[in-house]
């Protein structure tokens, strides 16, 4: 099916626009702010994998809080239209659809980080014997500054207990086998297994459920960070089993600058009273949670894990963001996501130039919508011409240019622009 469709892709303006008037999300886009070059035309926008750009509606939610909190003050918790108690229940459906989870497995709440420290709190629980947590050898920064204190907070040594599934020499993209191996021959000492999905540097998606699969038959806890997976990926977090997930809501999922992240934990541990967790008063079962003196009773699922009352003005871009998603369906999102990345990566393979190379894998199933792209002998003057050429991307170092058409919001004329674009830059370099 895919490959018929890569033979079908031509390198053509016409062919684009035919393909935007025939897309069934193409109005979506209308639903978000465009940023504009100076001349007021649209820029080349490919950096949703960075931050998701505004849907038009967050500004009329944010608004209608502020209103709320003016007007109403203190009752607004009680008798706004979305009283500000249930607000990030109202998120948590919509957060489940696109991730493959039951509502109550999902909660909006803190950032990334901070919930990845949270999680680790209840699912790293290193003993002896069992001590070390496995990542990606290419993992973002702040998932291995995280894990590096949580391994030293616990009394062991970085050295010994933090492990890493690497590519092979001269290879930039991890081997499912090299992650078995490694399982096999120290898998009664791994504690925890904790990948980025998709990674952020090549864009590889691991496949969750065989990764959970072998942690979980090591006797290992499997937790990913879904910062680049999240309204990307398919991730179904259910029923593929992994025992939490982390995400941000700023990347595909056009939240807002440093918005709130999210929280799945699988159902299998909703009443899991065993695990060690820091509690605070929002975690606390609704019905008692203002009766300042009872011990602390956890809602089931993974709202117990809530510290504090959540920040009702970021949520608000939240809201706006999930009803796109829900009436666009996850599916359809993801069905587009694979013809547009196709469609780049077919062109750019036609501009037939040597020194570029993709690295991400050329499967659709071991990717979402970003490619890397490594340009041989480029430094970061291309990726200046870039952003002089109004294509908004990311870059880093030493070589790769990271683009992600988001299916929402961008259409196949902007990938075809983009291309254009690029084949001129590569004249003068
Ligand atoms: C974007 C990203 C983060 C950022 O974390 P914050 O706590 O939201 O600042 C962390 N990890 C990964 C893998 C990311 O892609």
């Amino acid at each position: 099916m895919l490959k018929k469709e890569n033979d079908t892709y031509q390198d053509s303006r016409t062919y684009a626009k035919d393909r935007d008037l025939n897309d069934p999300l193409g109005h979506f886009r209308e639903k978000f702010i465009i940023p504009k070059d100076p001349n007021g035309d649209p820029l080349i926008y490919l950096c949703g994998n960075s931050l998701g750009l505004q849907p038009k509606k967050a500004r009329e939610y944010i608004e209608e809080e502020l209103t709320n909190w003016g007007e109403r003050a203190v009752e607004g918790h009680f008798e706004a239209k979305v009283p500000w108690t249930e607000y990030h229940e109202i998120l948590a459906k919509p957060m489940a659809d696109i991730l493959g989870a039951k509502p109550s497995e999902v909660v909006i709440m803190n950032t990334l980080t901070t919930n990845l420290h949270l999680m680790m709190v209840s699912f790293y629980q290193p003993t002896q014997k069992r001590h070390k947590i496995l990542i990606e050898s290419d993992a973002f920064p702040s998932d291995n500054y995280a894990v590096k204190s949580q391994i030293e907070q616990r009394g062991f040594d970085p050295e010994e207990s933090l492990i890493f599934w690497k590519p092979r020499e001269n290879e930039e993209l991890c081997r499912l086998e090299d992650l078995e191996q490694i399982i096999e021959e120290q898998g009664d000492e791994i504690a925890l297994l904790m990948i980025g999905n998709s990674n952020y540097y090549t864009g590889q998606r691991y496949p969750i459920k065989e990764i959970t699969e072998m942690g979980h038959k090591a006797g290992c806890m499997v937790g990913f960070d879904l910062a680049h997976g999240a309204g990307n990926i398919v991730a179904d977090l259910h029923d593929n089993g992994p025992d939490f997930a982390v995400w941000c809501t700023y990347k595909y999922l056009n939240s807002g600058p440093g918005s709130l992240g999210g929280c799945f934990v699988h159902e299998r541990h909703a009443n899991n009273r065993d695990l060690p967790r820091f509690t605070g008063w929002w975690g606390h079962k609704m019905d008692s949670r203002f009766n300042m003196r009872v011990d602390f009773d956890p809602i089931p699922g993974a709202d117990g894990w809530q510290l504090s009352n959540p920040p009702i003005l970021s949520m608000a871009p939240i809201r706006a963001s999930l009803e796109i998603f829900a009436e666009a369906g996850f599916k359809n999102i993801r069905k587009k996501a694979i013809a547009l990345t196709g469609y780049l990566e077919f062109l750019i393979e036609n501009i037939g130039d040597e020194r570029i190379h993709i690295l991400t894998p050329r499967d659709p199933e071991q990717r979402g919508s970003q490619l890397s792209i490594q340009v041989k002998d480029a430094d970061r003057s291309l990726f200046d011409g870039f952003m002089n050429a109004g294509i908004i991307c990311d870059w880093r170092e030493p070589d790769v240019i990271r683009v992600a058409p988001a299916p929402l919001y961008n259409s196949f004329e902007d990938v075809y622009e983009m291309s254009v674009r690029l084949r001129e830059l590569l004249k003068g370099f």
